[in-house]
């Protein structure tokens, strides 16, 4: 039986660095003389009170605790964001860099094409400081995501993958189901050895970037990103099955997902009134019409507020299908838009906003 620990968050140093060091001894995660890579969800060029990206926080703490273990600690991630020194920009913006020490790297300098066991594609490329860390820990943040339900440990690990290698994965597996199984299969290239979730400050609604924020105060970790994932979405009161990735999971033997089946020590809650993404992702409605082929319920219908869109082109540069023509504002193409939500994940105004949900059940 997976064992979840859950302890309080407050964000503070002391608090933080005391959770760090108990939950390596808990878990035994012996790091001396070893090369640890600590992965967050680093997104984008955020502001750690935006509460898109792992707190700078909890990854200071977990290097200073590996540290003081003798450890070789690196931080890194492949934001979403790609160009000419994104990754700095994002490692400054979100903290990240800082927290780091001197170990923070650029994933995507040195990577390596590796194989990958998936029926979507026989291959992919990695960063190769994923491949060669010693022991890696897996530093998601608690969040919502509209295509995908839900982010953690699984999906976090899409940051193995580099620069436009992202945007073909997306085009290999455009429905949710599929590509929540493409994203276990890039988390297996190099499972976790440890999983701490930042659930501080989690968010909630249409996430992963432009949802709102819960204080929820509390870190969730474990060895097993599939189970620790699984705790989140009962905290969410969800049930886990309505996550792809963690649907594939189970259906490949890696559940359990129940939450009886779940070793959970610490204080367990159910978030009050989480509110999910307004998009059909969740819907078991939704799944069951993707499964039938009708592949227009996964696309979003998306419009840019002229209040707050300064036409950066951010989203046309990121659309892994070139669905989008930047005018005055983004002009959608939705007959080629495979419903990936890159461009609302990654436009830094918050200014792409979803149609209801009636609006998107029309077919396209
Ligand atoms: S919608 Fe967002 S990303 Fe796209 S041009 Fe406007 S501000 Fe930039
Ligand atoms: S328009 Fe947006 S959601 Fe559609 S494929 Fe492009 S980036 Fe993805």
């Amino acid at each position: 039986m997976p064992r979840l620990l859950l302890l309080d968050c407050d964000y503070h140093e002391e608090t933080m660095l005391a959770a760090a060091r108990k939950l390596l001894d808990e878990y035994g995660l012996d790091a001396a003389g070893k090369t640890v890579l600590l992965k967050p969800n680093m997104l984008g060029a955020w502001k750690p009170e935006a509460g898109v990206t792992t707190h700078p926080s909890l990854v200071r703490a977990m290097r200073v605790a590996l540290e003081e273990q003798g450890a070789r600690v690196q931080v890194g991630d492949n934001p979403g964001l790609a160009g000419y020194g994104a990754i700095e920009r994002c490692g400054r913006r979100t903290g990240l860099a800082e927290a780091a020490g001197d170990g923070f790297l650029n994933m995507a300098r040195d990577w390596e094409r590796v194989p990958l066991r998936s029926r979507f594609c026989d291959s992919t490329i990695i960063s190769r400081a994923v491949l060669e860390a010693d022991l890696l820990v897996n530093l998601p943040k608690f969040k919502t995501h509209m295509g995908m339900v839900f982010t953690g440990a699984i999906k976090n690990s899409f940051g193995f993958i580099v620069g436009a290698e992202k945007a073909r994965m997306h085009t290999l597996a455009p429905r949710p189901s599929d590509f929540g199984e493409l994203l276990l299969d890039i988390y297996l290239v190099r499972p976790p050895d440890l999983v701490i979730m930042d659930a501080g400050t989690v968010m909630e609604g249409n996430g992963p970037s432009g949802g709102t924020l819960r204080q929820v105060g509390k870190l969730m970790a474990g060895v097993d990103g599939v189970a620790l994932d699984a705790l989140a979405a009962h905290m969410m009161a969800v049930d886990p099955h309505r996550i792809p990735a963690l649907r594939a999971a189970e259906s490949r033997g890696l559940g359990p997902l129940e939450l009886n089946s779940l070793q959970v020590e610490g204080p367990f809650e159910i978030i009050p009134r989480f509110k999910l993404p307004m998009s059909l992702a969740s819907s078991r409605l939704a799944g069951i019409l993707q499964h039938a082929g009708f592949s227009f319920i996964a696309r979003p219908r998306l419009k840019a507020d002229p209040r707050l869109c300064n036409s950066c082109g951010v989203c046309e540069k990121h659309c892994p299908v070139n669905a989008i023509e930047l005018r005055q504002r983004p002009v959608f193409n939705r007959s080629a838009c495979i419903g990936c939500y890159c461009c609302y994940e990654l436009c830094p105004e918050h200014a792409l906003k979803p149609r209801s949900v009636f609006a998107m059940l029309r077919p396209l």
